[in-house]
């Protein structure tokens, strides 16, 4: 018998929302490529029985800062095939690329060209050396930059030019997109954004943005920066993609989902993304916790947990000293207020908002509980004792899924499972063809398949213990079984993925 496929996968009910496809169906696998999809097996080398269980495109999660080997194991368990840090990305872009390519990496990953570690390397004057210096990990070096003052002023003429030129070197490199987090720097001029627009519709490339003034922020409603960033795309043809625009509009999601609606229809490019969690997470010497801002706005200090300690913060005294401390470490913040039922509406609006993607905004592990910060971070599962980091970074997809679908039918299944992948690869198309390939299962495109079991799936919903989500029964990365029978194998199947525009081959890992 000549063999037809390497991999048939058999018996499951494959749910490919790109082609409208949802019944029982035979998948082929060869040489990293789906070559078969029908109603009989064909002969194969290997057959994975699926019988029960649901076969959909591998999750495309455009929004994670948890790069590093650890982070891509909770995410594989989350049904994620592709792992990407967009919102805060990577300068210098090569930094980050050739760490992961080092280490290995089981997820595909890619990252865009950072604006704001492109502004702290230039607003800080800092010199070759402090730059190899700086952690390969995006938020590390994010997080590390938090005690430097100069990076969040205004730019002069002079520094403007030599951010824009910085990034487009990024660019040049293979960064997809460009990282925005605008909200970290709410003082740059509106010039600077326009700059950066036009270097974006310059190279056909889409802004990342965490806009400039989220919920709270006394005397800057929510939807005045949905409003900024309409006109800014308005003005000047640049494809905007809003990240997290539950959490950053959990004052006035009606408001600005409606004027962003509008706009839409009107032709403006702005998609958005939102988790499934109604509690966020950052560095807790982020600009817009500032003490005065949640004092100004009501919001007591007890919606900040300090994750280093899983110290409640109990008053704003205490936040300026643990801002001060420790500016760079992770806390998690309530972001909506004490009525839980306005609060879960208002997120349900987010992720059913037209178009909108499902991204994780997967946070690194940290460590809680020990004095130093010197314990090093697991590279395998299971993760010991002694580290916390919000759920959404192993558990949002399968909350997703269970959450919004199986325990309230809120969604149908093919709605879920096209927010996590057909849509997600199609916002990043336009900036890199190598999505063309992913999101969805049609014969000749990539292999990243997850095939879960909705019955038994379960999220988790603490910081700590981190550990993964259960559901995820088998999960293909590039044709090969990263996950087989809910246990992880030793590869590492991840390429890296570039924006197409750059004319040097680079290898991928060995
Ligand atoms: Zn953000």
């Amino acid at each position: 018998m000549t063999t037809q496929c390497q991999v048939l996968i058999t018996g499951g009910r494959v749910v490919d929302p790109r082609h409208e496809v949802d019944e029982v169906l035979t998948v082929g696998i060869t040489d990293g490529r789906i070559v078969h999809v029908g109603k009989y097996a064909i002969p194969a080398e290997r057959t994975i029985d699926a019988d029960g269980l649901i076969v959909a495109p591998g999750f495309v999660d455009l929004h994670s800062h948890a790069q590093n080997p650890i982070g891509h194991l909770l995410q594989a368990h989350d049904g994620v095939t592709t792992s990407l840090e967009l919102e805060c990305g990577a300068t210098p872009f090569l930094h980050a690329l050739d760490a992961a390519e080092y280490e290995g990496r089981v997820l595909n990953y890619g990252y865009s060209a950072s604006w704001l570690l492109a502004r702290m390397i230039v607003m800080e004057g800092m010199n070759p050396s402090e730059i190899n210096a700086l952690p390969t990990l995006p938020l590390d070096a994010f997080g590390e930059l938090q005690t430097s003052r100069d990076w969040p002023n205004p730019s002069s003429p002079e520094q403007q030019q030599a951010i824009i030129d910085l990034i487009a070197e990024q660019l040049d490199d293979g960064a997809i997109g460009i990282g925005v987090l605008l909200g970290y720097a709410p003082k740059v001029s509106a010039a600077e954004l326009k700059a950066l627009a036009e270097l974006a519709v310059s190279r056909n490339t889409t802004l990342f943005v965490h806009a400039r003034f989220g919920s709270g922020i006394p005397g800057h409603p929510a939807h005045e920066s949905v409003e900024e960033l309409i006109e800014l795309s308005k003005l000047t043809g640049v494809r905007i993609h809003i990240c997290h625009f539950a959490s950053s509009n959990a004052d006035g999601s009606d408001e600005s989902g409606q004027l962003l609606l509008e706009a839409i229809n009107r032709g403006v490019s702005i998609t958005t993304e939102s988790y499934p969690f109604e509690f966020a997470s950052t560095v807790i010497g982020a600009d817009f916790l500032a003490p005065e801002i949640l004092e100004g706005n009501g919001t007591p200090a007890s919606t900040i947990t300090y994750l280093p300690r899983s110290e409640v913060v109990v008053s704003y005294e205490r936040l300026a000293e643990l801002r001060h401390q420790d500016p760079g470490g992770l806390c998690l913040i309530q972001y909506y207020g004490d009525d839980q039922q306005v609060g879960v509406d208002q997120l349900l609006k987010a992720l059913s908002f037209p178009g909108a993607a499902f991204a994780s905004d997967a946070m690194p592990l940290t460590t809680v509980g020990s004095t130093g910060s010197e314990t090093t971070l697991p590279t395998t599962l299971p993760v010991p004792e002694g580290f916390a980091a919000h759920p959404r970074s192993s558990s949002c997809f399968i909350r997703a899924l269970t959450w919004l679908h199986r325990d309230t039918g809120l969604m149908n299944l093919s709605e879920v499972i096209s927010r996590s992948s057909d849509i997600p690869a199609r916002i990043l198309s336009n900036c890199a063809p190598v999505f063309n390939d992913k999101g969805h299962l049609g014969v000749g495109s990539d292999a990243d398949i997850v095939i879960f079991d909705l019955d038994s799936a379960m999220p988790r919903t603490n910081p700590a213990p981190v550990e993964p989500a259960i559901g995820v029964v088998h999960l293909f990365v590039n044709g090969e079984l990263l996950v087989e029978n809910g246990t992880l194998q030793a590869i590492s199947p991840g390429k890296a993925l570039l924006n197409g525009a750059t004319t040097t081959q680079r290898g991928v890992h060995g």
